[in-house]
């Protein structure tokens, strides 16, 4: 399948359309889900136009795999997290809904069940304290 670079986080690189954005380098940028299953939900993608994991050259994924743990480890302190769920979706059949890809860092506290998908559009006053809160971590 061919890489659509109309999809929503193709526009959010470009500068097209606005991110809680936490986290940038050279090859991944991560920011806020704004349908969070739980506070502090980051998405970390490649900087370089990919599909999915079936399409993403190995050097960004590794890229992808480094920012994922370092957002993780910032988690733990910034939203007082016991757990890090980590899940990345591939095509429609695997779950995809945007085809860029992306993993999700979800922070996670024991005996609180995720949010389903898509179910939550947190308040933009929330998602901006809560990216502050991440950066801080991620600075330390
Ligand atoms: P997936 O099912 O893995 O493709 O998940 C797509 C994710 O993107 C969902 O968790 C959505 O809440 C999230 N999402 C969709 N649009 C935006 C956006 N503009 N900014 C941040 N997250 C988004």
């Amino acid at each position: 399948m061919a890489y659509d670079p109309g999809n929503i986080f193709a526009k959010i690189l470009r500068g097209e359309l606005p991110a809680y954005r936490v986290y940038e380098d050279a090859r991944v940028l991560a920011f806020l889900d704004i349908m969070p299953r739980a506070p502090g939900h980051t998405l970390v993608i490649p900087k370089a136009p990919s599909r999915n994991l079936l399409d993403i050259e190995p050097e960004d994924l590794a890229a992808v795999a480094a920012a994922a743990q370092r957002i993780a480890r910032a988690q733990m302190t910034a939203f007082e997290a016991e757990g890090i769920t980590v899940t990345q979706h591939n095509e429609h059949a695997g779950g995809q809904e945007v085809f860029h890809l992306h993993v999700h860092v979800i922070p996670r506290r024991l005996g609180v069940e995720l949010k389903p998908p898509l179910s939550y559009k947190e308040t933009a006053d929330v998602l901006a304290e809560q990216a502050a809160r991440l950066q801080a971590a991620l600075a330390d």
